[in-house]
């Protein structure tokens, strides 16, 4: 895109946009004589799709509205965001009209918002002749073939109207239309011109959603790192994170490993931006900065350590995959439990979010089969133990899976029994990550009252799966 797009995303408070948002103001920066129909789900950003490009039209852009509700809204967000909007609506004083006429005048406002019957009165529409306008928008769009004839008739001479004003761009936004709705636009708003349908559906099928369970993320992350495919994104939710989890997983796979964080200097941020655009094989350990304006598109594996804020950010990060189209990764690692919630699909639980009706997915652990708990097998390890000793201790059960010898494991043949060493190969640090992680989870549970306080609790670590 030619426009620089970055400092009106950060005046509307977003990172990212959306791949259909992009391409929706693409459209309309790219052609000046745009018509468009955009469908999106209702939560999917599209007031974004002519907010963006009002900034970088010459003229205002008209948005037109069904309900005062919504028109007050859009304009509490743009005086929010400190982009010149003025409403035009009924029940208007002469004086406030003669405000909105000259601030149109003056050139400064960006967004006119108004609604079909005021367009039509004659001495609106004759003042707004006068004006040029870049782009007309008309929002909840299925009002003009829901309300078109009878109720609001206004709706079915939008076309003539907007004609008359002289007004190059034309898109309509819904949520919900069928193509034999949005065809119906072709003469009330389109004056039987051609028009193109965006139809945005917040999924990309070509992305595999999965979780991964850990007990220690210093053990998994290096795990998974190797055996996903690269170039792979790591998103970490704090710069100190983002540092430590680069060296770490450096130290561990001796991959090309960088990391990439909104506090690094604008040539350092260059640079790694550089290295890793060109990179077939690298890891890129960031924050939620990186993406912004970036258009890698072999990323094969997004990996988050924990779940962003919402599942906004989360589609969005997630999107960073794949834009090649080919197969993509999208991993989220979890806490292991030993009794996790019955797994829904991954896809649909996000586009559910979106207002997305069910559909097939492409692909996901939990339709597979495949989601994967517990990740390695301390968890069964210990419950054969508890099934054999009633008397071990913390020190003493930590110890067996570590492979080394107390008085007590000493004296008895535990060391013959199955999960004897486990971790025989991690470093202190490490398994202590590990121990936590069965603590924490609750695969492994101790008296915590009664002659046997502190001692392995039998029976009642989890069910083997
Ligand atoms: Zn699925």
């Amino acid at each position: 895109m030619d426009h620089d797009l970055a400092p009106a995303l950060a005046r509307w408070k977003v990172r990212t946009l959306f791949p259909y948002q992009e391409q929706v103001i693409r459209r309309i920066l790219g052609d000046d004589h745009s018509r468009l129909a955009v469908i999106l789900p209702t939560g999917s950003g599209k007031s974004l799709c002519f907010q963006i490009p009002a900034e970088f039209l010459p003229h205002p852009t008209l948005v037109i509205y069904p309900l005062r509700s919504l028109t007050a809204d859009q304009k509490r967000r743009c005086d929010q965001a400190g982009v010149g909007t003025v409403t035009l609506q009924g029940g208007q004083t002469r004086a406030q009209r003669h405000e909105i006429w000259s601030q149109l005048g003056s050139g400064t406002v960006k967004l006119l918002l108004s609604n079909p019957e005021t367009l039509e009165q004659p001495a609106v529409l004759a003042r707004l002749k006068a004006i040029p306008l870049s782009h007309a928008v008309v929002d909840e769009a299925h009002c003009i073939h829901l309300w078109g004839t009878r109720f609001r008739p206004s709706y079915q001479r939008l076309g003539a109207l907007l004609g008359e004003l002289g007004v190059p761009r034309i898109t309509a936004f819904t949520a919900t239309a069928t193509e034999q709705n949005a065809q119906s636009w072709r003469a009330a708003l389109f004056r039987g011109e051609d028009f193109t349908i965006l139809r945005a559906s917040a999924d990309r099928p070509n992305l595999d959603f999965s979780q991964e369970p850990y007990l220690s993320l210093r053990r998994s992350l290096p795990r998974t790192i190797l055996r996903e495919e690269r170039p792979a994104l790591v998103f970490c939710r704090s710069r100190e994170q983002v540092r430590r989890w680069a060296h770490h997983l450096h130290r561990e796979t001796a991959l090309d490993v960088r990391f990439y964080h909104a506090g690094l200097s604008r040539a350092e941020k260059t640079r790694i931006e550089a290295w890793f655009f060109e990179s077939s094989d690298g890891v890129l350990v960031t924050t939620n900065a990186y993406g912004l304006g970036v258009d890698k598109s072999n990323i094969r594996t997004v990996l988050h350590l924990e779940a962003p804020p919402g599942p906004e950010d989360y589609l969005q990060e997630a999107g960073r995959a794949g834009r090649d189209g080919r197969r993509a990764r999208v991993v989220l690692f979890v806490k292991s439990r030993p009794h996790p919630e019955p797994a829904e699909c991954r896809r649909r639980a996000l586009l559910a979010w979106f207002g997305e009706p069910e559909g097939p997915c492409s692909g996901c652990d939990v339709c597979r089969g495949q989601d994967r708990s517990p990740p390695l097998d301390a968890g069964p390890a210990v419950t054969r133990l508890a099934a054999f000793v009633h008397r071990l201790n913390q020190r003493e059960v930590k110890a067996f899976l570590m492979g080394r010898v107390t008085p007590t494991l000493w004296e008895s043949d535990l060391p013959r029994l199955p999960g004897w060493g486990l971790w025989q190969q991690e470093s202190d640090l490490t398994a202590g990550e590990l121990w936590k992680g069965l603590l924490d989870g609750g695969w492994v549970r101790f008296h915590s009252r009664g002659p046997w306080k502190g001692l392995l609790a039998p029976g009642s670590t989890p069910r083997q799966r």
